[in-house]
């Protein structure tokens, strides 16, 4: 069912752009070339990174499990071409942190032999309870392809609220991007699927697909592929960005607010990318993990922008010059569009799950960054944040780094669109502040944790010290006292019997050889002959002088 007379809640500020989508919208999606080599980071989606389950020198199928999801909030990785494993260390990544992370190399055999897999598609799904079917979305790998990689099988888990209604994010609201579009237009059945299977894993009750009004051709293959079915609409918004911010989407077709810090899933709705729903059809009918995505390849620097689908851990090099990009020109290499994406410093990072747009810049078309001049709080940047914050007080408290205070402003609110940026009439780079604010926070939290529990591992090793001391203490005491105690042969017969026997043989000892009764016996004798002596020497002293 579609809906042109839906109501549509306006959400505050935001912003009419230029959209620079038609330039990537007037071919086909083309398919891109098998890489030489595949570069995937272990860390594509949020949460904890995977954990490898191959060596270096084993050979892999397309498909193929090559490192294990971590924990809940994690999902595994999957080799996605033949070949052979050359390396497992940090690379060049797409992030705004520019860091290197851990990646698995594989060198492509170019045969992009599948393998055979245990977990067939099911063209029947129906008969899967929801968790066999969230087993199966994380066993895929698939996270939110709109550009978060939010784990998408923890999307699916209602944790006990009752899911109303499921939307689907079909707006595509940042200039130059045109992926999901694309997809929309070529593959509208595949959507609709997957949006029927997370529904089912959710029981939502109704379903609807936001898109703005500017995607006519993919309303229309929407509409084509819903058919008569009355419990999905399709609702038009207006063009305005940033209408695909989940929450300003939510708010758009339902007039609802997500609760600040709070997920949607506490008013009763869960939001997913249509780029998700398809990986999810292809997940759960034909049994096939994600493997691969679409991606722009669009701006001022790409002579012929086009959308192509890209097998993950394609180096963005070799896209480049698929599309015959002149090095030389390359003024900036962006990854996402122009409001929300971020600089990548190195071409050889490869296409992630969450690689939506590659956007180029011309050399000539670089301008010079402006130096910025105090804030004259003119409250332009107030009026369009689409959040109602209020980014000059953020700024005032990112600039002073007095981070309690910019919490009370609700910064972790701030989706970072960009739009307080583009109206400041004094150039200040207020989403920068906001992002180093952020970062900085999360990194005393983090060391906050840290110290925490190495001060309580610290306070634990000092009792279990001085348990065992005391413990120590007392079996040498009790030692002692059952040595001094006569010794209880049924508490330690062998004991008892050995002392037994050793005061047997001194009583022996002691009545042979020095016995007082003896001792006695011996002296009378001896002073019998000493007496008998006497009076023999006594009787011969008489006679020698006669008397
Ligand atoms: S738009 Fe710029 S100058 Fe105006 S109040 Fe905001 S930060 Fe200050
Ligand atoms: S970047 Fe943040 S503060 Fe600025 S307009 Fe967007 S949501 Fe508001």
């Amino acid at each position: 069912m579609t809906t042109a007379s839906h109501k549509i809640f306006s959400f505050h500020g935001g912003l009419y752009l230029d959209e620079h989508k038609s330039i990537s919208t007037s071919k086909r999606i083309e398919s891109a070339p098998i890489p030489a080599m595949l570069v995937l980071p272990l860390s594509q989606h949020i949460g904890a990174a995977a954990k490898p389950c191959v060596a270096i020198g084993d050979s892999v199928l397309k498909g193929q499990l090559i490192a294990k999801a971590d924990g809940r909030v994690s999902v595994p990785v999957h080799a996605s071409s033949s070949g052979k494993v050359i390396a497992i260390e940090k690379r060049h990544v797409p992030h705004p942190s520019q860091l290197k992370a851990e990646c698995i190399v594989i060198e492509t055999d170019g045969r992009d032999t599948a393998i055979e897999t245990e977990q067939k598609g099911l063209a029947n799904y129906h008969s899967l309870s929801t968790d066999e079917l969230r087993q199966r979305i994380h066993d895929a790998g698939i996270v939110g392809l709109g550009g978060a990689g939010f784990p998408s099988h923890v999307k699916l888990k209602p944790n006990g609220h009752h899911i109303e209604t499921l939307i689907l994010n079909a707006a595509e609201c940042e200039p130059y991007i045109s992926c999901d579009d694309m997809l929309m237009r070529e593959q509208a059945p595949a959507i609709i699927s997957g949006l029927r299977i997370m529904q089912q894993a959710l029981h939502a009750k109704n379903c609807m697909i936001g898109i703005e009004d500017n995607k006519v051709e993919a309303y229309a293959a929407l509409q084509e592929a819903i058919g008569d079915s009355d419990d999905i609409e399709i609702v038009r918004v207006p063009t305005r960005y940033p209408a695909g911010g989940e929450r300003q989407l939510i708010y758009s077709l339902t007039g609802k607010q997500a609760p600040s810090q709070g997920r949607p899933l506490e008013i009763g709705i869960v939001c997913h990318n249509v780029g998700t729903a398809a990986a999810v059809h292809n997940a759960i009918t034909k049994g096939e993990p994600l493997l691969s995505r679409i991606v722009t390849l669009t701006g001022s620097g790409i002579p012929q922008p086009r959308n192509m689908h890209v097998l993950l851990g394609t180096p963005i090099d070799d896209l480049l010059e698929h599309c015959r990009t002149h090095k030389e020109n390359i003024g900036r290499t962006m990854i996402g569009g122009p409001m929300m994406g971020y600089i990548l410093d190195s071409t050889t990072a490869p296409v992630t799950k969450t690689t939506n747009c590659v956007l180029v810049t011309h050399q000539r078309d670089i301008k010079k960054p402006e130096t910025a001049l105090p804030c004259i709080r003119c409250g332009e940047c107030a009026d369009v944040c689409p959040v109602n914050l209020l980014p000059q007080q953020l700024y005032w408290y990112a600039r002073s780094q007095e981070f309690d205070h910019i919490q009370d402003y609700n910064l972790f609110d701030c989706i970072e669109c960009g739009c307080c940026d583009v109206v400041c009439p004094s150039r200040i780079p207020l989403v920068q502040y906001f992002r180093f604010a952020k970062t900085t926070i999360w990194q005393q939290e983090r060391n906050k944790e840290k110290s925490d529990k190495a001060r309580n591992r610290h306070e634990l090793r000092l009792e279990r010290l001085e348990r065992e001391k005391r413990e120590k203490r007392e079996r040498h005491n009790r030692k002692k006292a059952a040595l001094k105690k006569e010794p209880d042969q049924k508490e330690d017969p062998k004991k008892a019997a050995i002392l037994a026997a050793m005061k047997r043989v001194k009583e022996k000892q002691v009545a042979t050889h020095v016995s007082p009764s003896n001792t006695e016996n011996l002296n009378a004798e001896q002073q019998s002959k000493i007496d008998e002596a006497d009076a023999r020497r006594a009787e011969q002293h008489k006679d020698k002088n006669g008397s």
